[in-house]
């Protein structure tokens, strides 16, 4: 089958471009590595959006559900756990392969982000053995905190965040490297006004329980502390899997995807947008992606399509 746009990724800016190209009448096939919903849903699915326009706060989980729901709505097809691994020209055509098969379109968007992520680990004695066992890397659901003594170790905002959320379920406290918190002021601020015990300049060096996470040992300037501990959420940030961009054929400026303003890039009928491209001033944030995502959407329209008004 040949489809009209393939898009590859899912994430916000993926998702979008699948939304506008579908008020198009495009017939769109949207790939995904993971699932869908991008860094939002993987990486931070709890923490608060606040710079999502028209909404003073909402939450990663929601937004990126709230797309997927509009991508499939307007008719997207979208496929889970295919990873795309390269482009071939055919013909008029574009030929994308993946680990699973090889897709045709008349045109391609790259919204492939950052790559594949994976949250960084503590290196801590028993981290690997009680991962899903009360080591967790996102916020677990919260009736499973509720009464819990839980570490979140961090000082960004999502660790921040993340206590912030739980401090009414749990016995909250954030355990952080450095003396002070790298999380925005307000975020700080908010900790120190909630019910979070903080412990600075300490670091988690060991897990220990049986079944399950029961205390931890924290060095703390020098000192070793053992605690009890139900659980111990990490976010110390994400190392990313850097997908090889060299395999799209395309031209690259600092390992990104290099686009013009009408978000195409060095090859015909490859367009881009995300956190994947690359250009002066360029601002990784979801409604920038967004943007982006639209821009792509109509360009690859105007090249399938090549409306009159376009010429
Ligand atoms: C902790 C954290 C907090 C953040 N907070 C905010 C915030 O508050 N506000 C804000 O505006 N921005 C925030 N951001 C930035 C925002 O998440 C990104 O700018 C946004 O997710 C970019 O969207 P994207 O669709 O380009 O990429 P992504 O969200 O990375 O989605 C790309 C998708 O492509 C998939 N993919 C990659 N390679 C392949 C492949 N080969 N085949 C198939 N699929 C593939 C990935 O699995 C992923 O799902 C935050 C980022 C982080 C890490």
């Amino acid at each position: 089958m040949l489809h009209d746009l393939i898009i590859i990724g899912a994430g916000p800016a993926g998702l979008t471009a699948g939304i506008y190209a579908r008020t198009r009448k495009l017939s769109t096939l949207i790939i995904e590595a993971t699932t869908a919903g991008g860094q939002l849903a993987s990486l931070y699915p709890e923490k608060s959006i606040e710079n999502w326009p028209g909404y003073v706060s909402t939450d990663a989980g929601h937004l990126s559900s709230n797309l997927i729901d509009h991508a499939r709505t307007m008719g997207c097809e979208i496929r889970e756990h295919e990873r795309a691994s390269g482009l071939d020209d055919k013909n008029d055509h574009l030929v994308v392969h993946t680990d699973k098969g090889s897709y045709e379109a008349k045109a391609v968007i790259l919204a492939t982000g950052m790559g594949l992520f994976k949250p960084k680990k503590i290196g801590a004695i028993g981290e690997d053995k009680f991962e899903g066992k009360g080591v967790y890397y996102k916020m677990p659901e919260m009736e499973y905190l509720v009464g819990k003594e839980v570490i979140f170790v961090g000082g960004g905002n999502s660790a921040c965040e993340m206590a912030l959320l739980a401090c009414e379920k749990c016995d909250a406290c954030i355990v952080h490297r450095r003396e002070a918190f790298r999380a925005d002021e307000v975020i700080v601020e908010r900790v120190h006004n909630a019910d979070i015990e903080t412990m600075m300049n300490s670091q988690v060096v060991e897990i220990k329980g049986t079944d399950h996470v029961e205390s931890v040992v924290l060095k703390q300037d020098g000192k070793l502390i053992e605690r009890k501990a139900d659980a111990v959420v990490v976010n110390i940030g994400t190392s990313n899997v850097a997908d090889d961009m060299s395999k799209w054929g395309l031209e690259l400026e600092e390992g990104l995807i290099k686009v013009d303003t009408d978000m195409c890039t060095s090859r015909r009928g490859v367009f881009a947008c995300g956190d994947a491209v690359a250009y002066k001033g360029k601002y990784k944030q979801i409604v920038v992606a967004c943007g982006e995502a639209a821009i792509a959407s109509n360009s690859a329209y105007k090249f399938i399509k090549e409306p009159y008004w376009a010429k």
